[in-house]
């Protein structure tokens, strides 16, 4: 649909529709390819709980088993993702699924991701030590347990432990890649006279799984769709063939955390285009991640950016004639929230697109080049909802879940403008419900897991070491 001020679609000049129609080849993935794409997904999700593993980590997180809703307590949760700092407080109340919440958050400055670990260390210290100073009509706080959501892959004996497999979304800081990450945030607390204990080590997706599933009983999964991507959800012993030596019962719960951002890091599946390529070719860690590059927020706008790079390069006059392009050049300068701004664009006359090309880029792009730019947003953002579709329907097949409820957060579920409707579609040609059929399997938002999921996670591990399981 074109709107008045662009005119009809017949006012496209031939060579940017055949580019527009070039970009939909690249870019579309079709129900065949995403039945491909999931039934190598179950695959690699039953390899990684093996012994020899696999590509996927399908790291086990010591959760064993879904609140009850009675949970109690007050703790402290911080949440490392990828963007931003969180410091919490929360009150598991006495109401069922209750709680209360404090919560400051705090910017991860860009530097930080790339710096030394003290530089990171310090920086985290310093925001807990602003939270409980600012909280300190509560002069206990410092002496309170603390749930840690540490939003990347770890490898763990034990709860409150965690050894960094990894760095992801971006970050490479030197010096924390296997080692355990608790004791130099303990160290630290404890130089500045904060005496706080890590009770457990999460991950985000198992928070969310935790949290969600604390108000929502047929929550099954936990996914976040954000900087990174990744999911988790409830396994028994028995299936975990890679803990089998440790003799624990065949029929108890534990969570698993996927850590399925690392899908097809082989390239057999996914329909890698030469964009996601050079993604890869220039990240910290190449070879790594292959299908959160392609679905995470921390990517969109870089594909973007490279897709019009290449126009530029490889079809010099096509588009932004006479102007200068070479803001455009500068990598990572475009996140996901400026390929939503395009979507969210009423489209009459893509002004706000137009408005956003001038300020950011300094580029005034030509009403047809206002669409094709609209169409590759369009078509970025719709690969990835629909790939991000495959990881959820893995794991049902994979369980043999037919209908559940999955708990989504992050800022590409909760801020990308139809996400949620292009996922669900997937979703539907996947699992083949009839068009008839409501939906058996639906992502929703979930509770907030890296703060109330961590200090669920928490309470529930006290309540095991009190009653002296594990
Ligand atoms: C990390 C996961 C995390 C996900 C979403 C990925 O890059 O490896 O641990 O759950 O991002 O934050
Ligand atoms: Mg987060």
């Amino acid at each position: 649909m074109v709107g008045a001020i662009l005119g009809s679609i017949h006012d496209i000049p031939q060579n940017l529709l055949q580019q527009i129609k070039d970009f939909e080849d690249t870019f579309t993935v079709d129900s065949t390819k995403l039945k491909q794409v999931v039934d190598h997904f179950v695959k690699e999700l039953e390899k990684g709980l093996s012994v020899e593993g696999g590509n996927i980590p399908m790291n086990v997180t010591w959760v064993l088993g879904f609140p009850d809703g009675y949970e109690q307590g007050t703790f402290l949760a911080l949440d490392m993702g990828g963007t931003n700092l969180r410091v919490c407080e929360i009150t598991l109340t006495d109401e069922k699924g209750a709680f209360d919440i404090t919560q400051s958050k705090y910017k991860m400055p860009d530097e930080l991701r790339t710096g030394t670990a003290e530089e990171l260390w310090e920086y985290i210290a310093d925001c807990l030590q602003q939270f409980i100073e600012f909280h300190h009509e509560n002069e206990d706080l410092a002496k309170l347990p603390l749930g840690f959501t540490f939003s990347y892959p770890a490898t763990q004996e034990y709860i409150d432990h965690g050894i960094l497999q990894r760095w992801t979304k971006g970050f490479d800081i030197d010096g924390v890649e296997g080692q355990d990450v608790v004791p130099p945030l303990e160290e630290i607390l404890k130089k500045r006279g904060l005496p706080i204990k890590v009770a457990a080590l999460i991950n985000d997706t198992t928070g969310t799984l935790i949290a969600s599933s604390y108000t929502d009983s047929q929550m099954k999964i936990g996914c976040i769709f954000g900087t990174g991507v990744n999911a988790a959800y409830m396994e028994d012993v028995g299936s975990v063939p890679k803990i089998a030596h440790l003799g624990l019962p065949a029929d108890m719960p534990v969570a698993i955390n996927c850590e399925y951002g690392a899908f097809d890091n082989e390239h057999v599946v996914l329909p890698r285009t030469e964009y996601d390529c050079i993604i890869d070719r220039d990240s910290p860690r190449p070879g790594q991640q292959a299908f959160e590059k392609m679905t995470a927020g921390l990517y969109l706008g870089e594909i973007f950016r490279l897709a019009l790079i290449d126009l530029l390069d490889s079809r010099p006059g096509l588009i932004f004639n006479g102007q200068d392009t070479s803001k455009l050049r500068k990598p990572y300068l475009l996140d996901a929230s400026f390929l939503a701004a395009i979507e969210e664009d009423p489209y009459e006359n893509l002004s706000e697109t137009l408005d956003l090309f001038e300020r950011q880029l300094g580029i005034r792009p030509t009403p047809p080049e206002l669409e094709l730019v609209r169409r590759l947003a369009e078509l970025i953002g719709t690969r990835a909802a629909r790939l991000s579709a495959c990881g959820v329907a893995a794991i049902c097949k994979k369980k043999n879940i037919e209908s559940c409820h999955v708990g989504a957060d992050g800022s590409v579920f909760t801020k990308y403008p139809h996400f949620k409707a292009r996922g669900a579609q997937a979703l539907r040609e996947i699992l083949d419900w009839a068009p008839s059929e409501k939906d058996k399997v639906s992502i929703m938002a979930a509770e907030d897991g890296s703060g109330v999921g961590a200090a669920l996670i928490a309470a529930l591990t006290l309540k095991r070491v009190k009653a002296g399981n594990l």
